[in-house]
C-alpha cells in the first residue's frame, strides 16, 4: 500500500483530497498546523470526518512545514511515496497585508519540503499552484504555454515561487513533479472568507454583501469535485515535471454569481458597493487542454449546479 503526505490536508481542498486518496485505498498522513486563518473548528471537524471514515489508513500530523526538524522526523518515521503540497498561506486579499508570512510558509515551506523529499528519496511531488500566477494577463484563455507571467499579488508570486523551486529540484534531482495551477475551487468545506461561502451565508442572515467594483469582474470556478478527479487523475498518467491548469474553463461575472446564489437560498442580496480591491485580477480564464489531453480531465459540474449543491451543503452544515 502506498504512503502519501498530503500537507494541508486539514483544509478545504485537501480534506476532499485526503478522502478521496483513502477511498482509493492509499495510506494517507495529513501534515498540517492548523493555522487559524478561519475558524480552527472546520479543519477539526474535516479531519475528524475523515478520521471516522478511515480509521485505519488516516493519520494525522500535528505540524508546520516551517519546522524542519518536524519534517524530517515525520519522514523518517513514515516510508513516505508521494507527496502532495497544499499546505499554505492561501488567498490573495490577506497576502498584501503580510507578505512576509506568505513568503515564509508558501516559498520557504516549499523549500523545506522539497528538501525533505531529496534527502529522504521521495520521487513524486504535486504542487497546488493557483491561476493568480497569471496576473493580469489578457491573453486569455490562460495557458501553461505563456512564460510570460506577472502575478501581481505577493500570493501569485509566491506560488509561482513554489512553481520555479519545483522545477529546480525536478531539474537537480529527478523529482517527478506536477504542479497544478487551480481556478477558484469552490464546495462543500469551502474557506469561509472565499466569496461564494461568504455572500451565501450574509444573503442568507440578510446583511449587506461587499462588492468590490461594478460586479463585472469574471473568474473561472472549478467544482471541488472536478478538481479532485483532475488532482487524482495526476498519480497515472504524470511524469516529468508538467504544469496543468485544473478549471472549468468558463468564465462567471460576480453578479452572476450573486444571481445564482440569490436563486439557490431563494433570497435577494443587499448590495455595498465598494472599490476594486488591489491585488484582485479582473478575470481568472482556464485553458484547459492539456489537462483534457494527458490526464483525461473533464470536469462535470457547471457554476449553477455547483452553486445549488453549495447551498444545500451550507445549509446542512448550518443545523
Ligand atoms: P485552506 O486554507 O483550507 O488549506 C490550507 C491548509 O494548509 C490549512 O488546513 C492550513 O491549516 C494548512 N497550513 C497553512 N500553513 C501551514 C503551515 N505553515 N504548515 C502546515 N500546514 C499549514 O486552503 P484551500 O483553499 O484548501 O487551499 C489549498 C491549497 O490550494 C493552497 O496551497 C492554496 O494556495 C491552493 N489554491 C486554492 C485555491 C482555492 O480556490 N481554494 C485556488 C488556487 C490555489
Amino acid at each position: 500500500m502506498k504512503t502519501i503526505l498530503v500537507t494541508g490536508g486539514a483544509g478545504f481542498i485537501g480534506s476532499h483530497l485526503c478522502e478521496r486518496l483513502l477511498s482509493h485505498g492509499y495510506r494517507v498522513i495529513c501534515f498540517d498546523n492548523f493555522d487559524p486563518f478561519y475558524d480552527l473548528n472546520l479543519k477539526i471537524r474535516n479531519v475528524e470526518e475523515i478520521t471516522k471514515k478511515f480509521p485505519e489508513t488516516f493519520s494525522l500530523v500535528t505540524g508546520d512545514i516551517r519546522n524542519r526538524d518536524h519534517l524530517k522526523e515525520t519522514f523518517q518515521k513514515e516510508r513516505i511515496d508521494l507527496v502532495f503540497h497544499l499546505a499554505a498561506k492561501a488567498g490573495v486579499r490577506p497576502s498584501l497585508l503580510e507578505p512576509q508570512l506568505y513568503e515564509e510558509v508558501n516559498v520557504r515551506g516549499t523549500i523545506f519540503l522539497l528538501e525533505t523529499c531529496r534527502v529522504f528519496g521521495v520521487k513524486k511531488f504535486i504542487f497546488a499552484s493557483s491561476s493568480s500566477v497569471y496576473g493580469e494577463s489578457n491573453r486569455v484563455p490562460f495557458s501553461e504555454e505563456d512564460l510570460d507571467l506577472r502575478p501581481i499579488s505577493p500570493y501569485g508570486v509566491t506560488k509561482r515561487a513554489g512553481e520555479l523551486l519545483c522545477y529546480c529540484y525536478h531539474h537537480l534531482y529527478q523529482i517527478e513533479v506536477a504542479c497544478l495551477r487551480i481556478f477558484t475551487a469552490y464546495g462543500p468545506r469551502q474557506r469561509p472568507e472565499m466569496a461564494i461561502y461568504k455572500f451565501t451565508a450574509l444573503v442568507d442572515q440578510g446583511e449587506e454583501i461587499p462588492v468590490y467594483g461594478d460586479g463585472s469582474s469574471q473568474r473561472d470556478y472549478t467544482y471541488i469535485d472536478d478538481l479532485i478527479d483532475g488532482m487524482i487523475a495526476v498519480l497515472d498518467h504524470h511524469q516529468g515535471f508538467e504544469i496543468y491548469n485544473l478549471g472549468e474553463s468558463r468564465m462567471t461575472s460576480l453578479r452572476e454569481l450573486i444571481r445564482l446564489i440569490e436563486e439557490a437560498l431563494g433570497k435577494k442580496a443587499k448590495i455595498q458597493r465598494l472599490d476594486p480591491q488591489k491585488g484582485d485580477v479582473s478575470m481568472t480564464y482556464a485553458d484547459i487542454q492539456k489537462a483534457k489531453q494527458r490526464l483525461g480531465y473533464q470536469p462535470k459540474v457547471p457554476i449553477e449546479e455547483g452553486i445549488e449543491r453549495f447551498v444545500r451543503w451550507y445549509k446542512g452544515s448550518m443545523h
